[in-house]
């Protein structure tokens, strides 16, 4: 026999569900006003789309909040392991970006970082997380991004938001630039999403370093492959047909090499 539906309409008493948390939290948190209906279910679904939108998103620009975007990271990086399909990640810095602040005040700096977000989410494709790691730092993590586009997309945000004019107030429009870094995850070994991290994080240092506005990528890692290992690989799936064995290790762009299945950068 089928469980009772707890959500029907004629099992849920909005007085005994105890919500003045949850609303009080809403009041404060969220934009968007509860619809004025008699629908219990309805009533009840819009609170709950509600908290969620508010534990996944920034409240100040709408983008994926930190949480989020360590959650999407963490499955990212098991799909890389498992698939070798090559996913970038970019960390992006606003430069100088306290001057906005203080030559302007708080509120244009809030205005900068709403005007920034929205550019960086008109860049990239409905696959991609854009997400506020903090302050005026931002995070994409781009899946399925093959050899040069990587750095395609990294230079069209890095252009498309130096060419912003961003109203900060009557009559003052500013302009600002970011620089980016970014670091494909490892493929077909085990790694964590702190070091696919730490590794965009240092080549954003470079970018700063070397004079902001600029974009720093490190360069794909390569993986080195015995013809033996191939075979443990592939072998068992290919029924040992070599020249099937080679063309997918091929595709792979894995190369024969060494013993142990390594990275050579
Ligand atoms: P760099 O080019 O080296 O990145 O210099 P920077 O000035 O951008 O970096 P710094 O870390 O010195 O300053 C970051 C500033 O971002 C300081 C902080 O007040 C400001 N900030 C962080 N979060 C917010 C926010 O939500 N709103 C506003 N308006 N400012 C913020
Ligand atoms: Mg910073
Ligand atoms: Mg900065």
């Amino acid at each position: 026999m089928a469980a009772p539906d707890p959500l029907s309409a004629s099992m849920i008493d909005l007085h005994q569900l105890q919500l003045e948390d949850a609303l009080a939290l809403l009041q404060h948190g969220s934009q968007t006003p509860l619809p004025e209906t008699t629908d219990a279910q309805a009533y009840l679904q819009s609170i709950i789309n509600q908290l969620c939108d508010l534990s996944l998103k920034d409240p100040l620009t709408g983008l994926a909040n930190r949480r989020h975007f360590q959650k999407v990271l963490g499955r990212e990086i098991e799909v890389v392991t498992r698939s070798g399909e090559p996913a970038l990640l970019l960390m992006l810095d606003i430069d100088h970006f306290k001057k906005v602040n203080d030559t302007y005040g708080h509120p244009a700096g809030d205005a900068v970082l709403r005007t920034v977000a929205q550019t960086l989410a008109n860049c990239v494709r409905p696959m991609d997380t854009v997400a506020r790691f903090g302050g005026e730092e931002f995070v994409i993590i781009l899946p399925s991004c093959q050899g040069l586009y990587g750095h395609q997309v990294a230079e069209r945000i890095r252009e498309s938001v130096s060419a912003m004019n961003v109203t900060v107030s009557v009559g003052v429009s500013i302009r600002v630039t970011i620089s980016i870094g970014g670091a494909y995850a490892p493929r077909w070994v085990r790694s964590t999403s702190e070091l696919w991290l730490d590794r965009a994080d240092i080549e954003l240092y470079r970018a700063k370093s070397e004079g902001r506005d600029r974009v720093c990528i490190e360069p794909q890692p390569i993986l080195a492959v015995s013809a033996e290992e191939k075979n443990l690989l592939f072998g068992t799936l290919s029924l040992g047909d070599p020249s099937w064995i080679e063309s997918m290790a091929n595709d792979m762009s894995v190369v024969s090499s060494g013993s142990a299945i390594h990275r050579v950068n």
